[in-house]
């Protein structure tokens, strides 16, 4: 047990039925029914791999998104086939979710087989879930058509879905309430891992955050402030950038019409506020970047042109940056200090994910597109440890209960058979 959940070193898994859920969402290309990347998938072969090892009968439940965010739901077929090259074993799939069709192959599997159930989407009470934020408790949840099907079938419930630990759905919840559960090996690992940057991490303490998720970036700043984890905060993208108006900074009439059109304004104020009360432990930039005619520019602040749209940090601050990244026991990084994606701005970016790359601590990094330049500079051999989860993340690092952390915990005290 590790935070009153079950490991998988605490169920019997020989000859079992296991539902697991995997977060295996990725970008798909709709025109050739192909995935644009495979990260996820290739996180969750350990835990799919030691289950049926070990000799269970393992039915996979997943979700897939689409481009059309919560429209156009997207099958898991393509999934099944790149989980099965990864494996080196055959992943079977079926296109149900519970209803007869997905049952029969479930009674059907022999042990240590693999079958990947379709989109657990396509079953109404997951979608309606969150999209129209109908709450239901988890008792509920243990009621829905998803849980009443499946759960009769299977010996033990496993979720892997640490990227997907913030939803709070039948295929996530509501097992728990019904079934001896445990964390899979990839939550095991992320859990832990930022549960270790929250409680105790090594000091100095530093975290690095940028990009333009505003919303989240300052939920986390208020978090790690006000409970003493994050010992310096430095800051970069579009974070940066409302730091620096809010204290009257020059810094180009193009960066404040962005953050005013990306509706952020009222972010200068909490700046403001953050400022005046942790001033000591936020690191601003010294300098800022911008692209004119192609040409990368730079300029000390109290010389930043007015008509200019910074995307980037300078030379000055990276040195700052660097200095505090390379010295610190835990770095945590979320967001990109720049416009990473194109040349002229990727400086800053680079720069800072060196150092982390480089530092005598340990790094934890998070987010879609950390994780793109993480791969775009071939860093990500280096980093200490990268999050498949992103809202998940954010959300335990705001202070927040992960509502599948609480149901697993309750999984945890429903005994196995003949226990
Ligand atoms: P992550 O996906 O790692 O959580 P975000 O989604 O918050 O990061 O932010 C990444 C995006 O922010 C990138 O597309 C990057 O181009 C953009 N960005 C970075 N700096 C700036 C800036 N100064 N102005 C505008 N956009 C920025
Ligand atoms: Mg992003």
């Amino acid at each position: 047990m590790r935070f009153g959940i079950r490991t998988l070193d605490e169920l019997h898994l020989s000859g079992k039925t296991v539902l697991c859920r995997v977060d295996i969402n990725q970008p798909v290309d709709r025109a050739t029914g192909t995935l644009k990347s495979i990260n996820r998938i290739r996180a969750c072969v350990p835990t799919v791999r030691e289950l049926s090892d070990k000799g269970a009968k393992v039915v996979l439940m997943a979700h897939q998104g689409s481009d059309i965010e919560y429209k156009n739901f997207y099958t898991t077929k393509p999934h099944a086939a790149v989980l099965s090259e990864l494996l080196g074993r055959e992943v079977k799939w079926i296109d149900d979710v519970c209803g007869p069709a997905a049952r029969e192959a479930i009674r059907s599997l022999k042990d240590g087989e693999i079958l990947l159930l379709d989109n657990v989407r396509f079953v109404s009470e997951e979608q309606t879930l969150f999209e129209q934020k109908l709450r239901l408790t988890h008792e509920q949840q243990a009621k829905t058509l998803l849980v009443e099907k499946l759960a009769p079938l299977a010996d033990c419930y496993v979720c892997d879905a640490f990227a997907a630990a913030h939803r709070d759905q039948p295929s996530l919840c509501g097992f728990e309430q019904v079934l001896p559960s445990a964390m899979g090996r990839l939550f095991e690992a992320e859990y832990c891992t930022v549960s270790q940057v929250m409680e105790e991490p090594a000091r100095p303490c530093v975290f690095v955050l940028g990009g333009a998720k505003i919303s989240d970036a300052f939920l986390m700043m208020q978090t790690v402030l006000s409970r003493g984890v994050a010992d310096h905060i430095v800051t970069g993208g579009l974070v940066g950038n409302i730091f620096l108006t809010a204290l009257g900074q020059q810094i180009g009439q193009g960066s404040v019409d962005f953050i005013m059109k990306s509706n952020y304004g009222e972010y200068i104020d909490r700046a403001k506020e953050l400022y005046a009360q942790y001033g000591d432990k936020i690191v601003l930039p010294k300098d800022l970047g911008w692209v004119e005619n192609g040409e990368r520019r730079e300029a000390l602040l109290g010389e930043v042109p007015a008509d200019i749209g910074a995307i980037d940090i300078g030379h000055e601050t990276v040195k700052v940056y660097s200095e505090l990244i390379l010295n610190a026991g835990t770095v945590f990084v979320n967001g990109p200090m720049g416009v990473f994606e194109q040349a002229p701005s990727e400086y800053g970016t680079k720069a800072v994910w060196d150092a982390i790359a480089n530092t005598k601590g340990h790094s934890v990094l998070g987010g879609g597109d950390s994780i793109t330049a993480t791969e775009k500079f071939g860093l990500t051999e280096k980093m200490g440890y990268i999050c498949t989860g992103g809202g998940a993340l954010i959300r335990f690092l705001s202070g927040e209960e992960l509502p599948v952390v609480r149901a697993l915990r309750h999984g945890a005290t429903i005994p196995e058979k003949g226990e």
